[in-house]
């Protein structure tokens, strides 16, 4: 007797569970089958495809792998479908240079008599009716959350305001959030805010920002700034003029009749709605009732609160709306796609996880120095994209005069970020998206950060002198990079409080945070991340006990009379310096797991 045998697609990988259920027979009878092979599984555990087919054939299937691309390809628009979107616009700039009361000027413009007490709730983004045009703004400003975005993939902003005080002028994070957004390529509208200050000097500002290669249309330039202040709204209907007009030069325009995408702009657990979610919508238009994938969350749309509070239907493209309906929290960036039926969310989304476990083990390829010249001569690398930070504006400045210099044929060097202080989590961000590298002179990442980039595979360089930087980028450059000194981190202490005892010198009352500190080992003191004592440390001492080494969770007395400008506050951290062979660049080793 010939069995029919079913036919049956399974992805790539897939759980027992899932197997099971798919199979239609239990878990159990997949578990027994394995344990007969002498494989110990659980409930849980994925499958490879040829696992699963062969217990599929077992039971009378015939297994089909599934095509393992992305759900999602997102075919072009025809053109005949296509109508003009609102621009989506984020506020960028220094820290208390008004984006928060400039988000709150706009805003304002548009309450209608009718909302004369404001609006009644707040959804991480917001529109604005300006010319009988509409204009969405993202309610989270700040280049950090810009940036974390985009880490994630998401590109959802159109035009970046970049808000400069014109009492202060250019500030550190005025330069940080220029480079962010020019490294997102998006163009830029400068907000000159502040201007009914007495102190306010728009000129300068503008002079500040030509210094940035940042020019003023009335200079000459490409870049549109207009004076504003926030506080006496003054200059915000001209800014919408331009924010319109800028936006109009890049023809925004989507596809309102299929299916809603868009990212999710903020989220968060509700006690009462549970999971809520705003999203952006980016192409399509989202609906009441929608069967929806977000990142590796699945729901159903069962409300959708505009930026009005008020329940509506659908969500056309630009529009930002609060969904409720998930099953739990998504994070912001998510990306959110509507699907056909539930089950195939569910489906999406036991694959998405089971990718983004294999993508997480396999190390990402991205540009550092010991790979570069591989990389430059497998026509890899054209571009070799560093972010710097020092401990101040003139190493800054010398820095990237030489850095970009060393630029040559095969490789152009740029310098996508420069700034004062220590490597910060937004470094790191900007570093995943630009694929850079990440100099530090004479500053040093906290540990959480050097985990940070380590997961991200972020080279980052350490130099505490300026032609060591160069030369040695120099040599990656020209494949003749020299043995490495690999640093390890022995330990770090917090510096609580600062003694002077005759006969002894100087002692740092400190609590060991991290590892351990070792008395014999190489230190360095630092505060706020930068450097400012290297060397040897006296004598580590508990209670009147010399001792020789103390572990984290202790507190000691460290003696630092080679340093008398040690402070409270300070982290007093211990490294050992070892050489390292480096990688050979020719043959690539073969992948072990
Ligand atoms: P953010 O940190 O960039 O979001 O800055 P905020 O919007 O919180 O503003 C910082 C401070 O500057 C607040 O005290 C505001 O009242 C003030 N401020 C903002 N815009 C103006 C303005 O146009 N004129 C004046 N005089 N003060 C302003």
């Amino acid at each position: 007797m010939v069995v029919e045998r079913k036919p049956i697609t399974l992805p790539e990988y897939i759980t027992v569970a899932e197997l099971a259920s798919r199979l239609e027979i239990s878990a159990n009878d997949i578990i027994k089958t394995l344990m007969k092979q002498g494989l110990m599984v659980s409930v849980n555990q994925t499958l490879t495809f040829d696992r699963a087919s062969q217990i599929a054939s077992a039971f009378g299937f015939d297994a089909a792998s599934a095509p393992a691309e992305e759900p999602f390809v997102e075919e072009p628009d025809d053109p005949s479908t296509l109508v003009a979107r609102p621009p989506v616009i984020t506020v960028l700039g220094h820290v208390d240079h008004g984006k928060t009361s400039l988000l709150d000027a706009i805003r304002k413009t548009n309450v209608t008599a009718g909302e004369a007490g404001g609006i009644t709730q707040r959804i991480g983004a917001y529109q604005v009716d300006h010319n009988s045009r509409r204009i969405t703004f993202l309610d989270t400003p700040g280049h950090e959350a810009f940036t974390a975005m985009r880490a994630r993939g998401a590109q959802v902003t159109d035009v970046a305001v970049l808000v400069v005080a014109a009492d202060d002028g250019v500030k550190p994070q005025t330069i940080e959030a220029l480079n962010h957004a020019r490294a997102a390529k998006v163009p830029i509208v400068v907000a000159i805010n502040k201007v009914d200050k007495p102190g306010a000097n728009i000129d300068k500002v503008k002079q500040q920002l030509a210094d940035l290669q940042l020019l003023s249309e009335e200079w000459g330039g490409q870049t549109v700034m207009v004076p504003v202040s926030a506080k006496q709204n003054q200059g915000i209907d001209e800014l919408l003029d331009m924010i319109l007009l800028v936006a109009d030069l890049q023809e925004l325009k989507a596809n309102p009749h299929k299916h809603g995408i868009g990212t999710i702009i903020e989220a968060k657990l509700d006690k009462g709605l549970g999971p809520v979610a705003t999203v952006l919508v980016q192409n399509g238009t989202l609906m009441l009732g929608d069967a929806v994938v977000v990142g590796n969350v699945v729901g159903k749309v069962r409300a959708l609160i505009n930026d009005h509070g008020e329940r509506v239907r659908k969500a056309p493209p630009s529009t930002p709306v609060e969904i409720i309906g998930l099953e739990t929290v998504p994070q912001a960036g998510d990306l959110l796609h509507v699907v056909d039926d539930e089950k195939l969310s569910r489906q999406i989304v036991t694959d998405r996880l089971i990718k983004d476990r294999e993508t997480r083990m396999q190390a990402v390829s991205r540009t550092s120095l010991d790979d570069l010249f591989r990389q430059m001569k497998e026509g890899e690398v054209k571009d070799l994209n560093i972010i710097i930070k020092a401990d101040g504006q003139g190493s800054v400045e010398a820095l990237k005069h030489s850095l970009t210099r060393l630029s040559n044929a095969e490789v152009r060097v740029n310098v996508i970020h420069g700034g004062v202080g220590t490597i910060t989590e937004s470094d790191i961000m900007l570093a995943t998206t630009s694929n850079s590298m990440i100099i530090g002179f004479n500053v040093r990442p906290d540990p959480t950060i050097k985990r940070l980039a380590d997961q991200e595979s972020i080279d980052i360089r350490l130099y505490r002198v300026i032609y060591h930087v160069i030369d040695e980028i120099k040599a990656a450059m020209t494949g003749m990079l020299e043995p490495e000194f690999e640093e390890t981190m022995l330990g770090r202490a917090d510096v609580r409080q600062i003694f002077k005892v005759t006969g002894v010198g100087i002692i740092a009352g400190c609590m060991v945070t991290d590892g351990k500190i070792i008395r014999e080992s190489d230190v360095r003191v630092l505060r706020d991340g930068v450097v400012v004592y290297e060397g040897k440390i006296d004598s580590v001492r508990r209670f009147k006990d010399d001792v020789k080494e103390v572990a984290a969770g202790y507190e000691c007395g460290i003696g630092v009379s080679k340093f008398p400008g040690i402070q409270q506050g300070d982290v007093i951290e211990a490294y050992q310096l070892k050489e390292i062979a480096r990688k050979e660049i020719a043959p690539e080793q073969p992948a072990t797991r």
